[in-house]
């Protein structure tokens, strides 16, 4: 693996989350939507949220960025993925 730009994201998520348990902002939304954040409006696929935030299964990252699309800036697109490169429906943050 190569991570550029995103490899500042060094906020190793310590694997102590429960299946939707709400335990002090650390949920794995929360974490997405950092991530996602941080990307500052770059693309990415759920496949490279699931490894950038060590998530058990992709459907966890599926499923949030699901429901952030349309949201708060948020958007799911089919472009390119900024980390990986494939062509498939990404998520991303347009800061307005
Ligand atoms: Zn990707």
């Amino acid at each position: 693996m190569s991570p550029d730009g995103a490899s500042r994201l060094s906020c190793a998520p310590n694997r102590a989350y429960g299946d939707g348990m709400m335990t002090g902002g650390t949920t794995i939304a929360g974490q997405i939507e950092r991530l996602i954040m941080r990307l500052d409006g770059a693309a990415v696929c759920d496949g490279c949220v699931t490894d950038r935030l060590s998530l058990s299964v992709p459907a966890q990252a599926n499923v949030v960025t699901r429901a952030l699309g349309g949201t708060r800036g948020f958007e799911r697109i089919r472009d390119t993925c900024t980390l990986c490169g494939n062509g498939r429906t990404v998520t991303r943050h347009r800061a307005k």
